[in-house]
C-alpha cells in the first residue's frame, strides 16, 4: 500500500455507460400503477412529464445505458470525483479499518445531484421543452436542476419547500445565480398549492404537487425529479463505476462494506448497485447499508406498499417503503433526506435482503461530521454525515475486533451552505427527533388500499 491517499482514473478508465441493476436483479421491481385505473403505467401516461429517452430509461431491462457524449463532456468539467481514503481520520478513531470516501462535493451543485440534472436537461432540450418544473427541499436539486438548464437554454422553475424556503436564503440566491425562479410551496400558483394554507411550512410531497401540475398543463414544459425514479437511481451509477474502478487503483480487490445515507435513495443506489451487482456475480461480498435519519425512517419503520409519490395523489403509485404521502417530517432536523418514501429500486432490493438499512439521530451524525472536518479537512452536508456516523460505529468496531474492513462511503454533497445547521449543533441548541409510534401510524393511515 502506497501513501497515496487520492484515487482518480485515466481518461482510458472513464465511465461510459450507466448500469441498470435490474438486469441482475433475482426477481424484477413491482411497476408502478397508474393513480386513476391502478392499472401498471405505461410510456403514454408518463410522456406528458418526461421525454421519451427517460421514460425508457423508466422501464428498461438493458443491462447498460450509454452516457450521451454532451452529458459525458459536462461530467469531465467535475469527473472522476475523487476517491479519498480517509487515513487521519482512521488514526483518529483509533482503526484498523481502511476508509475511502467518494466524495461528490467537487460538482457545480456540491452534491451528487448534478450526476442527474444533466441528462434530465439534455434529454430534454432535445425536444423543444423551453421549461422545467421541479421541487426541492433543502435546495440542492433546485440548484443542480437550475446549472443544468442553463447549459442547455432551458428555463427553470423550483418550487422549494416553504419551512427551508424561510430558513435558507442563500440555496434560494444560487439557484437564482445559476438562472433559476424560485417559489416559495406551498404557492398560490397551483391549485395544489392552493389547498394548504400560505404559512404552511411545506413538505417535498407538497412541492412536487405544485410542480408536476404546472409540468401537465402546459406543452413545452416538463417536469423533472431529483430522486426516487428508477431514471435518477441510473444516471447516479457513475458514482459506483468510478468507485470500482479506483478502488482497484487504490490496491484494493474490493469492499466488505459499503454505506451511503438515503433520502429518496439516489446517491446511495449510485454508489451501491455497481458494488450490489459485483456481490450478485459473486466477485465481491459487501456488506451494503443505507443509512436514514431517525426522524424520517421509511425503510427501516415505513411499510412497503403503494404509495403516492406526492401529497396530492397525481403521480403514479410506487411500491415503496413510505410513511404515508400525507408525512410532513419534523422542521427540527438539520438535514436533507426528508423525503415520505424510499425510491422503488432501492425498497425492491431492501425487501429482497440484498442490502441493510439502520436509522441514526442527528446528533450522532453531526459529532462524526465534526471530526471528519477537524481531520479530512472536508465539511459534509448534513445528510452525507448520517452516512459518516454509520461508518464511524463499523470503524469502532473493527477497532475492538481488530478486523480489516474496507469500507466505502459515499460523501453525498459538500455542507458549507448548511452552516446554519452546524452552528446550531455548536451552539448546543439542536434536539433529536425520532418520530413518534403516533405520527407514524397517523400517516400510514393516508396510504391507499390497493
Ligand atoms: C439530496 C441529497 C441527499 C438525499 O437524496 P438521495 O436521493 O437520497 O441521495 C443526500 N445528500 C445530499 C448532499 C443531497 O443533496
Amino acid at each position: 500500500m502506497s501513501d497515496q491517499v487520492m484515487f482518480t482514473l485515466d481518461e482510458s478508465e472513464q465511465v461510459t455507460h450507466w448500469y441498470n441493476v435490474v438486469a441482475d436483479l433475482p426477481t424484477p421491481p413491482p411497476p408502478p400503477l397508474h393513480p386513476g385505473t391502478r392499472e401498471p403505467v405505461g410510456p403514454d401516461d408518463l410522456a406528458p412529464l418526461f421525454p421519451i429517452e427517460l421514460i425508457m430509461q423508466e422501464v428498461t431491462g438493458e443491462r447498460y445505458v450509454e452516457i450521451p457524449e454532451a452529458v459525458r463532456d459536462v461530467y469531465r468539467q467535475y469527473r472522476p470525483s475523487p476517491l479519498i481514503r480517509a487515513r487521519r481520520w482512521e488514526q483518529k478513531l483509533g482503526t484498523t479499518a481502511r476508509i475511502y470516501y467518494k466524495y461528490e462535493g467537487v460538482s457545480p451543485a456540491g452534491s451528487h445531484k448534478t450526476n442527474t440534472s444533466v441528462p434530465q436537461a439534455y434529454y430534454n432540450s432535445l425536444h423543444g421543452i423551453t421549461r422545467l418544473t421541479t421541487e426541492t427541499g433543502a435546495g440542492q436539486w433546485g440548484t443542480a436542476l437550475s446549472y443544468a438548464c442553463a447549459l442547455f437554454g432551458l428555463e427553470c422553475e423550483v418550487w422549494q419547500v416553504g419551512a427551508s424556503y424561510d430558513t435558507k436564503p442563500q440555496r434560494r440566491t444560487l439557484m437564482e445565480v445559476f438562472g433559476g425562479t424560485v417559489h416559495r410551496s406551498p404557492s398560490r400558483l397551483t391549485e395544489a398549492g392552493k389547498s394548504f394554507p400560505e404559512d404552511h411550512p411545506g413538505s417535498l410531497g407538497i412541492a412536487i404537487s405544485e410542480a408536476v401540475e404546472v409540468a401537465a398543463q402546459s406543452e413545452n414544459t416538463k417536469y423533472a425529479l431529483g430522486s426516487v425514479l428508477n431514471h435518477v437511481l441510473l444516471h447516479q451509477t457513475v458514482i459506483g463505476e468510478e468507485a470500482l474502478r479506483q478502488l482497484a487503483n487504490a490496491g484494493e480487490p474490493g469492499a466488505d462494506i459499503v454505506v451511503g445515507c438515503a433520502g429518496g435513495g439516489s446517491n446511495f443506489a449510485g454508489l451501491a448497485f455497481p458494488f450490489l451487482r459485483e456481490k450478485l456475480a459473486g466477485a465481491q461480498s459487501p456488506r451494503i447499508l443505507a443509512v436514514e435519519p431517525s426522524s424520517c425512517p421509511s425503510l427501516t419503520r415505513g411499510e412497503y406498499r403503494y404509495d403516492f409519490g406526492d401529497t396530492v395523489g397525481m403521480t403514479p403509485l410506487l411500491k415503496m417503503y413510505t410513511l404515508g404521502h400525507d408525512f410532513v417530517p419534523s422542521t427540527i432536523h438539520a438535514g436533507g433526506l426528508r423525503y415520505h418514501g424510499m425510491a422503488p429500486l432501492v425498497s425492491h432490493v431492501y425487501d429482497e435482503g440484498l442490502i441493510e438499512a439502520t436509522a441514526l439521530h442527528q446528533s450522532e451524525c453531526f459529532e462524526a461530521a465534526l471530526e471528519f472536518a477537524r481531520t479530512q479537512g472536508v465539511v459534509p452536508a448534513p445528510e452525507s454525515s448520517h452516512a459518516l456516523a454509520q461508518v464511524r460505529r463499523e470503524a469502532l468496531a473493527a477497532a475492538e475486533s481488530g478486523a480489516e474492513p474496507v469500507i466505502v462511503v459515499g460523501l453525498s454533497g459538500h455542507g458549507l451552505l448548511e452552516l446554519g445547521a452546524y452552528d446550531t449543533f455548536l451552539s448546543g441548541r439542536l434536539e433529536d427527533d425520532p418520530l413518534s409510534d403516533e405520527a407514524l401510524a397517523a400517516a400510514l393511515a393516508g396510504v391507499p388500499e390497493v
